[in-house]
């Protein structure tokens, strides 16, 4: 009952997408310009499900607005735009802090001594937990589109790692792309980056990828949308495994809005 509930109000908010003083703060986000119409309006119904179901939490005194809601929403619901999804399932939460956070934990040494640590972050994604982001840089993330660097991508992104229950780097795959070895190739491109790396090659993303492939899903994840044209140059063969894990081609979005 409950379900059959929930399925009638999901497929409402899809209809009807997001209110017009929402519908404002889309274009905060230059990212979705180059969208083509259809796919705008259903990512205006992704966005509107995805504020009705998850909890907006502030921290640190930080308030939560429509604005604050849209702007995260959208950029989430935009890794998910072509999957069969069903809404980042395992996020019930996200947290809202106005700037960088501190996040305590601890780490036992080798020799069994217990060592706080206290590290400053601009986003978390915690396996079957909330997501944390700092509304500055979520906001400024989403503004400037062409510098591949997003927080909000980059933990939605982990979050989609996890689905599987493993945060590893590679996402649950269709039978399709295991059969093509979408694990293998992604893999590959992780070691041919650490080799990259260590050869003093020019990169196109974060050394910040290079701590392992869950970082390295990602921050790739980051530069596929805010600089696909550049990847697609650069990084050809990694830019084709995102871009058939995502079921999207944004460089060819942004060429045909520049007419190229
Ligand atoms: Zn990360």
């Amino acid at each position: 009952m409950f379900r059959w509930l929930h399925r009638i109000r999901r497929k409402r908010f899809l209809r009807e997408g997001l209110s017009e003083e929402s519908c404002y703060w889309l274009d905060f986000l230059p990212v979705l310009f180059d969208l083509p119409a259809a796919d705008r309006k259903r990512l205006e119904g992704l966005t509107r499900v995805f504020i009705e179901e998850k909890h907006f939490e502030g921290c640190g005194g930080q308030l939560i607005s429509d604005k604050i809601r849209v702007i995260i929403a959208a950029q989430a619901c935009l890794l998910i735009l072509n999957l069969h999804h069903d809404f980042y399932q395992r996020v019930r939460t996200i947290l809202v802090y106005p700037s960088t956070f501190k996040h305590g934990s601890t780490w036992r040494r080798p020799d069994g001594i217990v060592v706080d640590l206290e590290s400053a972050n601009l986003g978390e994604a915690w396996p079957g937990g909330p997501v944390i982001l700092a509304w500055d840089a979520a906001y400024q993330g989403g503004r400037n589109a062409n510098d591949g660097q997003n927080t909000v991508f980059h933990e939605f992104a982990h979050k989609l790692d996890m689905l599987d229950g493993v945060t590893d780097g590679i996402p649950p795959l269709t039978q399709d792309h295991e059969k093509n070895g979408w694990r293998a190739a992604f893999l590959a491109a992780y070691e041919q980056y650490l080799q990259n790396l260590q050869a003093g090659r020019p990169q196109i993303f974060d050394a910040y990828a290079a701590t392992n492939p869950a970082e390295f899903f990602a921050t790739a994840s980051e530069c596929f949308f805010e600089l696909a044209v550049k990847m697609e140059a650069h990084e050809p063969r990694l830019y084709a495994l995102l871009e058939k894990f995502y079921r999207q081609d944004p460089a060819r979005r942004s060429r045909a809005v520049l007419g190229q």
